[in-house]
């Protein structure tokens, strides 16, 4: 018998037994728009961790051609000058292949006494200079305060002339808050997102007058519902992945929310079934979207989950699962539901050129 050595689990990298299918899906059956990506130029106090480096444009554009990826929303256009500089790079170069959103001045809410007022007139300047949507980051119930140091809620009230706004200009307000739900779970040996948190200790929202999961959920579902007229696309799977009953039936609710899949490949793998029945029954709200920088190899990932019956494969390319330790399973999605997530639904919520994707 040979000495069994104890080791430590960030070393335990365990490779399957198993005889799997591998299908390398090269190109998606329909033409794709990533709905939720960061091509952050110039992006300024970008919150958690910073803009990705860019490449040349015309270098992204072939990689997205390689990809089968006709169209990407950058979410990272931010306001004033900065925008501007987005939209120059992206849009005035290709202005079939990228839409620019705006994104908020962070720094205002703890000094604008008019807050609501202040961004939705900055929203309207940022959709004149041809942004095409609003992105809000998770800061928004986590660490936006008033002048009074007192946490924004979602849904306060103070910005209800914002979403308002939004609406009323037509362009959807891509938003994350709270998600994972790990995140805001005590952080012990039953924490299942144990290892990200301790390499980033500052993703962890537990203590304080911060808010739970729960009430973040809640205070998204009041905005959405209390403004039919703007569209609201939750990132993630709607900001909670990890409850497609609980996403499914604000969807059910609120015909003005959608989502988008975004880095939940490993959320929706780990629930083939139930994450079937969910794309089935909201296929026409679901959006595309890979929130990593683009790549043939990122893509491919993205439509081997969602075309094949592969079983038990990881849903990362790098060295270690980042997001939990399990593997996933293929959707197997009918041509319908595909063609919806993977532009026509994108179409009409960005407003795009239907031509564009069907010649
Ligand atoms: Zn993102």
């Amino acid at each position: 018998m040979t000495a069994i050595p104890n080791l430590d689990l960030r070393d335990f990298a365990p490779r399957p037994a198993l005889t799997r299918n591998e299908t390398v899906v090269e190109q998606p059956r329909f033409p794709v728009v990533d709905a939720h990506n960061h091509l952050g130029y110039l992006v300024p106090n970008a919150p958690f961790g910073g803009a990705w480096p860019t490449r040349p444009v015309a270098e992204l554009v072939a990689e997205l051609d390689r990809s089968g990826v006709r169209a990407v929303v950058d979410l990272d256009g931010g306001f004033g000058e900065t925008l501007r500089h987005e939209l120059a790079r992206y849009v005035e170069a290709y202005p079939e292949r990228f839409v620019v959103f705006a994104g908020l001045d962070y720094a205002a809410f703890e000094r604008e006494r008019n807050i609501g007022a202040y961004l939705a007139n900055q929203l309207r300047e940022g959709v004149a200079a041809g942004a095409r949507g609003l992105k809000v980051w998770k800061l928004l119930g986590l660490r936006l305060r008033d002048q009074g140091g007192k946490l924004y809620a979602v849904n306060d009230a103070r910005l209800d002339e914002l979403w308002a706004t939004a609406g009323e200009l037509g362009v959807p307000v891509l938003i994350h808050v709270g998600d994972p739900v790990a995140f805001f779970q005590p952080l012990d040996r039953f924490n299942e997102r144990y290892e990200a948190l301790q390499a980033h200790p500052d993703w962890h929202f537990l203590g304080g007058d911060l808010p739970s999961f729960h009430t973040l959920m809640e205070q998204l579902a009041d905005v959405v519902m209390r403004h039919p007229r703007t569209n609201f696309i939750g990132a993630h799977v709607g900001c909670y992945a990890e409850n497609l009953g609980w996403v499914g039936q604000i969807m059910e609710r609120c015909p003005n929310f959608f989502i988008d899949i975004s880095a939940r490949l490993a959320e929706l793998g780990r629930q083939p079934y139930t994450a079937r029945d969910f794309f089935m029954r909201h296929a026409d709200r679901i959006l595309f979207g890979a929130d990593a920088p683009p790549s043939q190899a990122v893509y491919r990932l993205h439509y081997r989950f969602l075309e094949t019956r592969d079983e038990y494969f990881p849903y990362w390319l790098g060295e270690r699962p980042p997001q939990g330790r399990w593997m996933i399973y293929g959707l197997d999605l009918p041509d319908a539901v595909l063609r919806q997530v993977y532009y026509e639904n994108a179409v009409r919520v960005l407003g795009l050129n239907q031509a564009v994707f069907t010649r």
